[in-house]
């Protein structure tokens, strides 16, 4: 219990989770120095004093207190500032380190998006707004004619797209294998849907350079809204269903949740949808 205390105590004296630049360590070596080099000071004039008491000072009290006091005090000031410097390099150090395994532990490697784990732990954080998860169009099949690793540049290609033109307030994630997310963020339905088109035809217009081919590739994806009342599994489900709407009614389309009207039968919904479609392209 009393060892709680003086642990969060000292945490929160020294503001360690603050340790990540000059700045704060700076601050707080100055104030534990000063701190430091008083307790000294009086720790002197108090063995001055007593020795004084016993008649011991070859000089007059005043004289030593001043010579033995303001030692006292540049000495330990110096040691002290010294010290948590050196201290405080290490832990901005550790501070720093931290950071960056946190971005990494967030970051998908390939990409260079945020992973699934940080962006569903982000969009638990969002009550309003829009998920749109888009699937690269036959990437098996690119895999099979350019090779893995041009299906990798595609990937890289993509994501970059999507950072482009999907770009802050928003977040782009990728979630799978060819698989992407993106939560649009303080935009309303009508802009989602423009700037949702914009991110596939882009997608669809551009073409990518990989080891002396070009590969032209398409996205579908599916839209669904989050609301209160949603957890991020039905938001996805949503999104996810649109999504297969989209790809069943021929790819290279984006499904709103809102176009997968509801029947007493769920399953031939997404079927009819999917046959208009096919007879209307
Ligand atoms: P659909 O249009 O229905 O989405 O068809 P698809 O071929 O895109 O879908 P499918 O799920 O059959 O294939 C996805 C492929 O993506 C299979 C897997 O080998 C490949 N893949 C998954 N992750 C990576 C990756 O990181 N790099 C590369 N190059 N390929 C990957
Ligand atoms: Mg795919
Ligand atoms: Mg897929």
């Amino acid at each position: 219990m009393l060892k709680k205390q003086i642990e969060s105590w000292v945490i929160s004296d020294i503001g360690l989770t603050e340790f990540d630049h000059w700045d704060p360590v700076l601050k707080f070596a100055t104030r534990l120095s000063i701190r430091i080099s008083m307790i000294a000071t009086v720790m002197v004039a108090g063995i001055l004093m007593v020795l004084n008491a016993f008649d011991i000072l070859l000089n007059p009290l005043a004289r030593d207190l001043a010579i033995g006091c303001s030692i006292a005090f540049f000495v330990s000031f110096t040691l002290t500032m010294l010290s948590s410097m050196y201290m405080g390099y290490a832990v901005i150090h550790l501070a720093r380190t931290r950071l960056e395994f946190q971005q990494m532990s967030r970051t998908d490697m390939l990409s260079g998006l945020l992973n699934r784990r940080a962006f569903i732990e982000d969009l638990s954080h969002v009550e309003r707004g829009h998920l749109l998860i888009l699937d690269i169009d036959r990437f098996k099949q690119i895999n099979d004619r350019y090779g893995h690793l041009a299906g990798d540049d595609v990937i890289v290609a993509v994501a970059a797209t999507l950072r482009e033109i999907a770009g802050s307030p928003h977040l782009v994630a990728r979630i799978g294998g060819e698989e992407f997310a993106i939560l649009f963020r303080d935009t309303d339905s009508a802009e989602v849907h423009a700037l949702a088109e914009k991110l596939r035809r882009t997608i669809a217009g551009r073409t990518i350079e990989s080891s002396h081919q070009t590969i032209a590739v398409t996205v579908s994806g599916g839209l669904a809204d989050i609301t209160p009342l949603r957890d991020f599994s039905a938001v996805y489900a949503a999104a996810d269903r649109a999504l297969y709407v989209a790809k069943s009614s021929g790819r290279n389309r984006l499904i709103h949740e809102r176009e997968l009207v509801r029947t007493p039968h769920a399953d031939s919904t997404i079927l009819d949808i999917a046959d208009a479609a096919i007879s209307a392209a």
